[in-house]
């Protein structure tokens, strides 16, 4: 059975704005104060140094983690219904999206913890009320966790994770995936997989903003109808200033080997749905091949843009603000598919 329940409208797309907040003095370079600032009497516009910008969602510098998560849970619970779901982080290098998503720490519990393990504690406490209530539909929850470097992918599940599992020319097959039935289970999958991510020694100091780290909870749920089988891709990707660097300022020779391909062609797969082209190059990039399935039309995308408060990151902040807003014209309808 497919395409049952069609649900089209533009809140498929939602666009979530989020200012860090001031660094700590260090030296000259900083100011304490904010280039971006907010219309009184309004909600969700902000300026970037007077220009104004408006989104489905914009989180000043104190909103907590909860807050954010208010904003996403939405996501948790399309995919509980049936629906494909991915949220992304985009942003300069330092600007909270680690810290959002929840990869900064293996913490699963506190009020500084992220979006992915909030996700997981609001879904395991579903799965296990299902289990309780005979008549909800089971449900089984897999985690898996990957990373793109440089075009490859790495299994940050697997006892061999320094070994690339795929790259460029060959399929990708999906990674481990762990069973999830308690808390413990989601802890010990953050800690193996944060810690395969910083681990993995090689010559990359700053690999993590280079890397994109992809988390999927896969969700089974047994009904009538079959097996429904759905994802929520829960994404931090590279740093966005590699990508202007090398685009704009003619650095490609030096940092030549470190041009993230996978920005650039999320970038020009999500200009190509937008303007409506037949074609679309999910396949220029390994991290667009990866995620094909999460951003073509049957899914539920939200975009986390997160941005800096700081004068000397204006322009990479503007150009942040200018993707979060050419996203906003995709025009998605998802559908529920059983297996
Ligand atoms: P990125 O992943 O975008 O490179 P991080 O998430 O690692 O950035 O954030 C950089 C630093 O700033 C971290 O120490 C993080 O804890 C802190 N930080 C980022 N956003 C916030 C926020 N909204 N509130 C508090 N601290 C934050
Ligand atoms: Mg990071």
């Amino acid at each position: 059975m497919s395409n049952v329940d069609v649900h089209c409208d533009n809140g498929a797309v939602r666009i979530i704005v989020r200012e860090r907040p001031v660094r700590d003095a260090q030296g000259f370079e900083e100011d304490s104060s904010s280039v971006i600032s907010y219309l009184e009497g309004t909600r969700n516009v902000l300026l970037a140094d007077g220009r104004p910008f408006t989104f489905d969602k914009v989180l000043g510098p104190n909103a907590s983690q909860e807050q954010l998560f208010l904003d996403v849970s939405f996501l948790v619970e399309k995919v509980k219904q049936g629906y494909n779901c991915t949220a992304l982080a985009y942003g300069q290098t330092g600007t909270g999206k680690s810290y959002s998503m929840g990869l900064n720490s293996n913490a699963c519990d506190g009020e500084f913890v992220g979006i992915i393990p909030r996700c997981l504690r609001e879904i395991l406490n579903t799965s296990l009320n299902n289990a309780l209530e005979s008549h909800l539909r089971p449900i089984e929850l897999n985690a898996s966790f990957i990373e793109i470097y440089n075009e490859k992918v790495f299994d940050l599940l697997s006892d061999k994770s320094t070994d690339p599992i795929s790259s460029r020319g060959y399929k990708y097959t999906g990674g481990t995936r762990k069973v999830l039935k308690s808390l413990e289970d989601c802890y010990s999958v953050l800690l193996q997989g944060n810690k395969n991510r910083h681990v993995r020694p090689t010559k990359m100091n700053s690999q993590s903003s280079r890397s994109h780290a992809i988390f999927t909870i896969h969700i089974n749920t047994f009904s009538g109808n079959g097996v429904l089988s759905t994802r929520l891709n829960l994404v931090d990707l590279a740093g966005s200033e590699g990508v202007r660097r090398t685009g704009h300022q003619g650095m490609a020779m030096s940092e030549g080997v470190n041009i993230n391909q996978g920005l650039l062609s999320i970038g020009k797969v999500l200009q190509a749905k937008a303007l409506g082209h037949k074609v679309v190059p999910y396949r220029d990039s390994v991290l667009t091949s990866v995620l094909q399935d999460s951003l073509n039309d049957n899914s539920y995308l939200t975009l986390l843009a997160c941005i800096s408060p700081h004068r000397s990151d204006l322009s990479e902040t503007l150009s942040t603000l200018r993707f979060a807003q050419s996203v906003k014209q995709l025009k998605h309808s998802p559908h529920i598919n059983f297996i």
